[in-house]
C-alpha cells in the first residue's frame, strides 16, 4: 500500500451495471461507496436494459485498453439477451477483480496466484481472522455455483479441509451437513438449513441473501425475535440468509449473521483485488 500511495495515480475500478435490477443497483452503490472511502477511483457504466452483447463487449474492450483502469467488474445478472459468458470472457484476466474469468478459475483450481472470487475469499479471511482452524476439518459447502460454491470448495481444499460439495440432487442433505465442522450455505433458499443440518459446535457460514415479503414466513423464520418482526413491519420485507437464524445461534460455535456477516466481506475483498491489480500493474509488487 505504501508503494501505491506514492504512485502517480489511484487504483481504478470500472463497474458495469446493465439494466435495472434493483438488488444489483444496491450492490453496485455499495461497491462505489467503498471505493470512495478508500480513495479508489471508480467509474460506473450504465448501459440500458436493451444493450446488445456486441455493444457490451465493445465497452469492455475499451476498458481493457485503458491504463488508468485496474479492475473491471461486470455486475451479474446481465439482461437476458446478453451473452453473460462472452462478457466475462471479454474482460482482460489481469483486470478481472471478480476472479470469474476461466484463466483465473484455472489459477484457483491449480493453486496459482491470481484474483479469487470475492465472497469465498472473504469467508477464508474471516475464518483466518477468527482463528477457526480449517486444516484437517470436515467442510461441507451447500451450493455449486461458479461464483460461490465451487470457488469456496477449492479455497477450503487448498487449506487442507476435507471438502464435500452438496447441491439440489444430494440425497439426505441434512445427514451430510451434520458431518460438517465448517458448514457453508450458498443456496438462495430462505432459512432452508435448520437444526437438523447443524452439528452442535459447528462453524456456520451463511452466504444466502433472501428477501422475505410474506409476514407469516417472517414469523416462521424469526419466531419470537421482536426486533426483526418490527423491522419487517416498518419495511414490508426483511433479509434472511439460507440458514435458520435461531437454530444457528443455538447450535453453532461461530456463525455469520445476515445481514452484516459475509456481505460486507465480499465488498472488502473486491477492494483488495482492485488494489492488488493496481499494485501489479504499477509494478509495485
Ligand atoms: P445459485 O442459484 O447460482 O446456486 C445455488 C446453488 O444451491 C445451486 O448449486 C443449487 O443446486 C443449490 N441448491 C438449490 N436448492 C437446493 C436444495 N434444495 N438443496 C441443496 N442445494 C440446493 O446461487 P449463488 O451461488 O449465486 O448464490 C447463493 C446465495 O448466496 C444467494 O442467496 C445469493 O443471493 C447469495 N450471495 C450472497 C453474496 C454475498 O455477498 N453475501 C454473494 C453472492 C451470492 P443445483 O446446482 O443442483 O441447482
Amino acid at each position: 500500500m505504501e508503494a501505491l500511495a506514492a504512485s502517480v495515480r489511484p487504483p481504478g475500478l470500472a463497474v458495469i451495471l446493465a439494466g435495472a435490477d434493483p438488488a444489483s443497483a444496491i450492490y453496485v452503490r455499495n461497491k462505489i461507496k467503498a471505493c470512495k472511502d478508500l480513495g479508489i477511483k471508480s467509474e460506473h457504466l450504465t448501459p440500458p436494459s436493451d444493450v446488445t452483447t456486441v455493444e457490451l463487449l465493445a465497452s469492455i474492450i475499451k476498458l481493457n485498453a485503458r491504463s488508468d483502469i485496474d479492475g473491471i467488474l461486470v455486475q451479474m445478472p446481465l439482461p437476458a439477451q446478453v451473452d453473460s459468458k462472452a462478457a466475462l470472457l471479454a474482460v482482460d484476466p489481469s483486470k478481472d477483480v471478480d476472479g470469474f474469468h476461466p484463466f483465473n478459475v484455472g489459477s484457483l483450481v491449480t493453486g496459482r496466484p491470481g484474483p479469487r472470487s470475492c465472497t469465498p475469499a472473504g469467508i477464508m479471511e474471516l475464518l483466518r481472522r477468527y482463528e477457526i482452524p480449517v486444516a484437517g476439518r470436515r467442510a461441507v459447502v451447500v451450493g455449486r455455483s461458479d461464483i460461490v460454491g465451487k470457488p469456496m470448495a477449492f479455497l477450503l481444499l487448498h487449506e487442507n479441509a476435507t471438502v464435500t460439495i452438496c447441491h439440489s440432487k444430494t440425497p439426505d442433505l441434512a445427514a451430510v451437513c451434520r458431518e460438517a465442522d465448517i458448514l457453508v450455505a450458498a443456496i438462495g433458499r430462505p432459512a432452508m438449513i435448520n437444526a437438523a443440518h447443524i452439528r452442535k459446535g459447528a462453524t456456520v457460514i451463511d452466504v444466502g441473501m433472501n428477501r422475505i415479503a410474506d409476514r407469516s414466513e417472517a414469523e416462521r423464520v424469526f419466531r419470537g425475535a421482536r426486533e426483526k418482526l418490527e423491522a419487517f413491519d416498518r419495511n414490508g420485507s426483511v433479509l434472511v440468509g439460507d440458514v435458520d437464524p435461531i437454530a444457528m445461534a443455538d447450535l453453532a460455535s461461530a456463525y455469520t449473521p445476515v445481514p452484516g456477516g459475509v456481505g460486507p466481506l465480499t465488498i472488502a475483498m473486491l477492494m483488495v483485488n482492485t488494489i492488488r491489480s493496481a499494485e501489479r500493474r504499477l509494478g509495485a509488487c
